[in-house]
């Protein structure tokens, strides 16, 4: 597979220490708050990789990290606490929020079809891994006290800066709210491994370290924990775009310090999802989740095949009228493949050669809009259904739309409502069990003398650009 990597800014073959295997890392939700869509699209693009790789033939190792302690609001070492402030905010324990807040995150993952990665870890369950990677750093002059924290050199290293060619707004995150300066750094990109001392005195988590009572900073703990599940050489991290700088760059920074070796080759990052007033926020303005995307009536599944019509790399703004239209096109989608009749042998060659195609295409840097358009050059295929039907499902196993799923249960409701109301009644057309239901409920306005909803109907589907003609013993449809 070729992606780009935001190490070395190009795209490249990923390569990966033991062939065959992959090591994966993604950075995990911050628990103080429900996760918003933009967070959600970076889950939505990395669960489409990984489900990529599998497809592909890798064996994967997923590993995620849950941080429920440390992560404060600059993503530096300033401002507040973001798991007190959830705490606060409800007036409940850390461990509460976290786990309320852990539950709703993997509820919208399920609804998302978000595959929950092999490996999830909850930072606060692996602080004997943060402590034994500091004390090296401490011994080998990496990391030093001051104030009672300790801290990573920065200095020492001859390459800091590792995702150069982000904009300002990336490189200024942690720096920009120029809150109060830490005067215990020593330089400004230091930061903090282990807090004894902060203002944060009503800190609830807290452990013994060889530096006094404390917690760990953000960053150690993703190195803390990919170490301990992917191993001292991880082929592929992944995040969000504002991930890059500080936090990735920190991580590898004290990943190799702590290492003697490179760490990890290949950096993969979404770019974020954004509202039309800007940055996505969960404080300011409507709060978007999934549960209010279901309040609204839509499916999330509308939501996820939206993230997939773009590219990870482009940054995907959001607009109620954006998610009409993916889910206006999801709706007619899975209409067209219930169309499709589940009959006849599956040709074996057309089915290789429209994998190889969907392999290749999606391979070239994850081009999830390409997938898309993969279904629909399927569904126009020369060939009969089933082997549509199956190359459609094959595609699935990486977009996970439900697709094969979804139009079964259509084609169940228009048989059952053709069924039941229909008796001798029957429908021809052109296969689409939507609109065969319409016409179906238009007789049967008709029989009930309900002429205003028999015309409403038929209004509705002219509206749709289908034709109905009444002929002997039911009716006939077709699109004008
Ligand atoms: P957090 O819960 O804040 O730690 O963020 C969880 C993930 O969402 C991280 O990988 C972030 O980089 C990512 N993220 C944050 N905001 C956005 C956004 N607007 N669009 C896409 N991804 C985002
Ligand atoms: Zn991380």
């Amino acid at each position: 597979m070729y992606l780009y990597n935001s190490a070395t800014h190009k795209k490249e073959e990923l390569k990966t220490h033991t062939p065959g295997r992959v090591e994966m890392y993604t950075c995990g939700p911050t628990v103080y708050h429900f996760a918003h869509i933009g967070n959600l699209r970076s889950y939505i693009m990395e669960d489409v990789l990984e489900k990529y790789l599998r497809f592909a033939g890798y064996d994967v190792n997923r590993v995620m990290n849950i941080t429920d302690v440390g992560h404060l609001s600059s993503d530096a070492d300033t401002g507040e606490d973001k798991m007190l402030k959830g705490a606060k905010r409800e007036n409940k324990t850390v461990m509460d929020i976290a786990k309320f807040y852990t539950d709703a995150f993997f509820d919208d993952c399920r609804k998302l079809n978000i595959k929950t990665p092999d490996v999830v870890q909850p930072a606060t369950g692996c602080i004997g891994e943060y402590i034994k990677i500091i004390s090296k750093l401490v011994d080998t002059g990496y990391a030093y006290l001051a104030g009672g924290n300790v801290y990573f050199d920065s200095s020492k290293l001859e390459r800091y800066y590792i995702f150069n060619d982000h904009d300002e707004d990336d490189l200024a995150v942690g720096v920009r709210e120029g809150v109060e300066e830490d005067s215990n750094k020593r330089n400004k990109n230091d930061f903090v491994l282990w807090f004894t001392k902060s203002k944060f005195e009503d800190q609830a988590l807290k452990w013994d370290s060889p530096w006094g009572v404390g917690y760990p900073g953000w960053h150690i703990e993703c190195s803390g924990i990919s170490m301990k599940y992917n191993g001292e050489y991880l082929d592929l991290h992944c995040g969000g775009v504002d991930n890059a700088f500080p936090h990735h760059t920190n991580e590898i920074a004290q990943s190799e310090s702590y290492l003697g070796h490179p760490w990890c080759p290949h950096w993969f990052h979404v770019h974020h999802l954004n509202d039309p007033a800007g940055k996505m926020s969960k404080s300011k303005g409507e709060f978007l989740t999934v549960s209010l995307l279901e309040e609204k009536g839509y499916d999330p599944l509308a939501y996820r095949w939206f993230c997939l019509q773009s590219h990870y790399r482009k940054t995907l703004v959001f607009s109620w009228e954006n998610l009409d239209n993916a889910a206006a096109a999801y709706t007619k989608l899975l209409n067209r493949i219930a169309a499709l009749k589940p009959e006849g042998d599956v040709d074996a060659a057309v089915f290789g050669e429209y994998r190889e195609k969907f392999l290749q295409q999606v391979g070239n840097d994850l081009n999830t809009s390409m997938a898309v358009t993969a279904v629909f050059d399927a569904l126009k295929a020369k060939t009969n259904d089933a082997t549509k039907l199956a190359v459609i499902g094959e595609f699935d196993k990486v977009l996970s739309m439900s697709l094969l799923e979804k139009a079964a249960a259509l084609r169940e409701k228009a048989a059952q409502a053709v069924q039941s109301g229909g008796g001798d009644y029957v429908i021809t057309g052109e296969g689409d069990p939507e609109i065969d239901a319409k016409v179906l409920a238009r007789y049967e306005a008709k029989k009930a003398k309900n002429f205003a909803e028999a015309d409403r109907i038929r209004d509705e589907l002219k509206a749709q650009g289908i034709e109905v003609t009444d002929v002997k013993g039911g009716a006939s449809w077709k699109r004008v």
